[in-house]
């Protein structure tokens, strides 16, 4: 079951999950203004934050929205409005690496969406850890954990 508790501002947050917006979160703790962190810029719905360290560049950024949402995939409209925010940032800082994770095993730590924002410039010497050294970013190898599926699935052949 859903509950409805306040933010920092007075205004409503529901929590998906059931649970008070940031009892355990320490997302949703900055969010509430309860634990520090250095704030870049607020909007209504999101945050952008230094991350804790510092970041990997100069000017890494993590975007976290002002509602508790595990992941990229829990609430589509969060995640986009997320993303419209860490594009705003984009644009601002050249080129750069725009970056989610969902779950564990996809390096996730902390169970609230968040999107890394990392300027790049060449010759940073910073990796990406992609490579698979089973060859499973090659064709025909490894498992897609989706089904391609038309966008129009009641429409076959070219339109008349
Ligand atoms: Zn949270």
């Amino acid at each position: 079951m859903a509950q409805h508790v306040e933010d920092r501002h007075g205004r409503e947050n529901l929590s998906l999950s059931g649970r008070p917006v940031g009892t355990d979160c320490p997302f949703c703790r900055i969010v509430e203004g309860t634990a520090p962190a250095r704030v870049l810029r607020e909007w209504v719905d999101a945050l952008a934050i230094v991350p804790r360290g510092g970041g990997v560049t100069a000017g890494h950024v993590l975007v976290l929205p002002k509602t508790h949402v595990p992941d990229i995939a829990a609430d589509p409209s969060v995640s986009a409005a997320t993303m419209r925010c860490t594009a705003e940032l984009a644009a601002e800082v050249g080129d750069c690496n725009v970056i989610t994770s969902r779950g564990a095993a996809a390096t996730q730590t902390v169970p609230h969406l968040h999107v890394h924002l990392v300027p790049r410039t060449r010759g940073d010497g910073i990796l990406l850890p992609w490579t698979a050294e089973d060859g499973g970013g090659r064709p025909g190898r490894g498992r897609r954990p989706w089904t391609a599926r038309p966008l129009n699935p009641g429409a076959s052949g070219p339109p008349r």
